[in-house]
């Protein structure tokens, strides 16, 4: 962050120079000096250093200004920058003013013109306002700063789109956090043009899409190169892995990713089975770590981009994405992970993003500060998070169809879940219904074995139930088991149907598809163990895989 401010305030460009030039001759080295001809341009340069999150420790403003008043300047400045030392800038005749403003602009100091010598008519007031303001300041929220509302499915996904990149963000709820109206009015931004996004540059966009978010972030979505001899699609801990080795193996890579990377592992707040960390660590550190070594390795790495569909051409694999471009592969990995399903509760539909959300605790934990929420789902997934919100959270309803959580759930984590008070374990228990006005309001939930129904408010519900793989992208001719996911490598031979799809001379290599060329690992694949460590494992191992492939073909 860059020093605090003394901002000066005078229409006479004299008594500006003047003041100015005794305050840095005194501050420069801990303050920046700035200044202001009119209350006008002075209230804009407030506005700009608030959008872009900068300290202000005083202003001083000269009372007698064509246009506005300083104690006005002073007073509109206040609701922007209520700790900011306000000092009055009086000839004689104006003092019953800056007396009476001691009251109406919680004035702290006036000063006479003129103010010679410094060293003592001005320095010393100078010195103990400053030094009193430093006592009550705390730092600005800087960076990226995003302002909303709790359940407007338009928040979410940009606060969805810079955690799923690991950008840095401050939430800020219109209505309930008292900087958000400061920054609002800073930036001009109607409660209409919520969600807005407020940058360090001083830009403010509302209402942005994806794309006008990611052009501000500089997140790269151009490929280098027009081929690749092995292009891996999904950045969760297969594909980052399948990254690492291929680049270190000196074979071209690129990575997409249609979301942010880190996949699944980055809803983990706290992965504590992953080797060499024993204290457990967050898929978003985990993340972090592995984009980092991948790109210093030579991948490259695009982000948001969706592939939509792949054809095969000879030994070519075009990739085709969401808008509308190609990319071309000799060898391609789908690291394409899976999501959780869509719960059956009636009218579950209608509130995704605006207080119901699939797998997105670390995402949405702060818009639950306080408030009650419902998780479904009886898995680690389910488990991890409602320890997680309960450190936000008023109250966690843990919602599990079983009457045992030890039947799905790690043993850790239900001994965890059962120490904090305010998780409470709804066992043998379904949601049939959710209702709500534009947002989650109320859950209407059925106990095993009976016919009744009993509402209960939430203010969100996290959905933790069945998965399904993200193959969608993919050709028919890549075969899949009953459930959706991809079968590999020898898997495929006991398929009556393999014979019309594989024409080559020898068997699939083992995490090969029925596409030659083409593989697939992590939790996308038929079998896999849905842990970090088997993606992070299967994604290394298929790069040996696609080596071979390459030095075939
Ligand atoms: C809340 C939670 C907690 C967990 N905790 C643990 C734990 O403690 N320990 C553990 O070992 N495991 C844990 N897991 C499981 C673990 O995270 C997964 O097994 C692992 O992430 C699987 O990795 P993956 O790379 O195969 O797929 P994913 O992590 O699912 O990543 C797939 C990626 O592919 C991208 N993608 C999908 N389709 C496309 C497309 N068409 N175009 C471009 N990109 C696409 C997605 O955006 C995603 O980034 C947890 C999972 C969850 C949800």
């Amino acid at each position: 962050m860059s020093e605090p401010i003394i901002l000066v305030i005078d229409d006479d460009p004299q008594v500006l120079a003047a003041i100015r030039r005794d305050l840095k001759a005194r501050y420069q080295t801990e303050y920046r000096v700035l200044a202001a001809g009119s209350g006008e341009s002075a209230l804009e340069t407030v506005r700009e250093l608030k959008t872009r999150g900068d300290a202000l420790a005083m202003l001083i403003s000269d009372q007698r200004m064509p246009g506005m008043l300083g104690v006005d300047v002073l007073g509109r400045c206040r609701e922007l920058y209520p700790l900011a030392r306000r000092v009055l800038l009086t000839a004689y005749s104006d003092i019953q003013a800056a007396i009476r403003a001691i009251n109406e602009v919680r004035l702290d100091h006036y000063l006479e013109k003129p103010w010679d010598p410094p060293e003592e008519r001005l320095y010393p007031a100078v010195d103990d306002l400053l030094s009193a303001w430093h006592a009550e300041y705390r730092p600005e929220a800087t960076g990226i700063r995003v302002v909303g509302h709790p359940w407007s499915p338009l928040s979410y996904a940009v606060k969805d789109l810079l955690g799923s990149n690991l950008i840095p963000y401050r939430w800020l709820e219109a209505g309930r956090d008292p900087d958000a109206q400061a920054l609002m009015d800073s930036g001009n931004v109607k409660t209409s043009e919520l969600p807005a996004v407020f940058f360090e540059t001083g830009v403010v966009l509302r209402k942005p899409n994806t794309r006008e978010i990611t052009e501000h972030l500089g997140l790269t979505r151009e490929a280098k190169h027009e081929l690749y001899p092995l292009i891996i699609v999904g950045a969760g801990p297969a594909g980052l892995a399948a990254a690492v080795y291929g680049a270190a193996e000196g074979i071209r890579t690129l990575l997409l990713d249609g979301h942010g990377p880190g996949g699944q592992a980055c809803a983990s707040s706290r992965i504590e089975n992953y080797l060499g960390f024993p204290a457990g660590i967050s898929g978003g550190d985990l993340t972090r770590r592995a984009v980092a070594q991948a790109q210093r390795l030579g991948a490259e790495f695009l982000t948001p981009v969706e592939v939509t569909s792949v054809s095969i051409e000879g030994g070519y694999k075009r990739l085709i994405l969401r808008d509308g471009r190609e990319m071309v592969a000799r060898a391609v990995l789908a690291a394409t992970g899976m999501t959780y399903r869509e719960h059956p509760a009636e009218g579950i539909g209608a509130l995704a993003g605006a207080g119901v959300y699939y797998g997105a605790a670390v995402t949405e934990a702060n818009s639950c500060r306080g408030r009650r929420v419902m998780i479904v789902g009886g898995g680690n997934s389910a488990g991890q998070s409602a320890v997680y919100l309960s450190r936000f959270a008023s109250e966690v309803h843990l919602i599990v169809r079983r009457i045992d959580l030890n039947e799905t759930m790690s043993h850790y984590l239900v001994e965890q879940i059962r120490q904090l008070p305010n998780i409470r374990i709804r066992s043998a228990m379904a949601i049939e219904r959710v209702e709500g006005d534009g947002r989650l309001e109320r859950v209407w939930l059925r106990s095993a074995g009976s016919d009744s129904l009993i509402a209960e408010e939430a203010d969100a519900l996290f959905v933790f139930i069945g998965a399904r793989p993200h193959t969608d992208w993919l050709p028919t001719t890549v075969l899949r088991n009953e459930k959706g996911f991809i079968l590999t490598g020898r898997d495929l031979l006991v398929l009556d149907e393999f014979p019309r799809f594989w024409k080559e001379d020898r068997e699939p290599l083992p995490l090969e598809t029925s596409i030659a060329g083409l593989f697939a690992a992590g939790d996308v694949r038929a079998g896999a163990m849905n842990r970090v460590a088997s993606a992070v494992g299967e994604g290394s191992m298929a790069v040996k895989l696609v080596y071979d492939y390459l030095s075939r073909t």
